[in-house]
């Protein structure tokens, strides 16, 4: 039997009772485990595996195929209520970058629920996005040139940020550098540092998840 922290990323029925689950553990990576007869109402487990809340989670690992979950608990919620939908889609973000057989995943999004909690509203969901992607090594500077790293004159290229000698777009102010930060209200500097978030993603075959959706 196996135990650790567990975030959980997924949740898919399985036959007429039961769910496998996908999670983040602190110390064994993300694993897929059966949670037998988890939908059921007298179901122990059930109430337990939620996203955004601190799992601890005991196992048993399978010898072939997928582990069974024996026992989960739910602790503390990462973020608070209001947040939960921008919590819910970092979390389908994360579930797309860092598949099965990764290890980081946990540590990069706890790390973004966390940005997500603390950062200034309209900007809470790019902020807890740009963590992801700076933990998974796929965002560059967010005030920078990314060809030459000149940190004047930057536009929002094809490709990332630019300055004008690197690249063509719409011009990116500074602003936009602090709501990847998580550290403005202004609703058009949210707008750009999601576009920009939307080209790192397609730029690995993924679509940003959408909020609420
Ligand atoms: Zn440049």
């Amino acid at each position: 039997m196996l135990e650790d922290e567990a975030l959980l990323v997924r949740r898919v029925a399985w036959r007429e009772s039961s769910w496998v689950v996908h999670l983040f553990t602190r110390a064994h990576g993300r694993i897929a485990l059966v949670a037998k007869g988890a939908r059921r109402l007298k179901s122990p487990l059930r109430g337990h595996l939620e996203p955004l809340h601190r799992l601890h989670i005991r196992w048993r690992p399978g010898r072939i195929g997928m582990g069974v979950l024996a026992a989960a608990e739910r602790h503390e919620a990462l973020l608070p209520e209001a947040r939960w939908p921008e919590g819910l889609a970092i979390t389908a973000a994360a579930a797309m970058l860092f598949p099965e057989g990764t290890e980081e995943g946990f540590a990069a999004l706890e790390a973004a629920l966390f940005t997500c909690a603390k950062a200034q509203a309209p900007s809470a969901y790019v902020a807890g996005l740009w963590t992801l992607c700076s933990k998974a090594g796929i965002a560059a500077a967010a005030d920078a040139c990314w060809r030459c790293g000149a940190r004047h004159d930057l536009v929002l290229a094809e490709h990332g940020l630019a300055c004008t000698r690197c690249g063509t777009g719409p011009s990116w102010p500074e602003a936009a550098s602090r709501a990847l930060a998580g550290q403005t209200a202004e609703a058009k500097a949210v707008e750009l540092a999601l576009a920009l978030l939307a080209s790192i993603f397609a730029a690995q075959n993924l679509r940003l998840p959408k909020l609420g959706g």
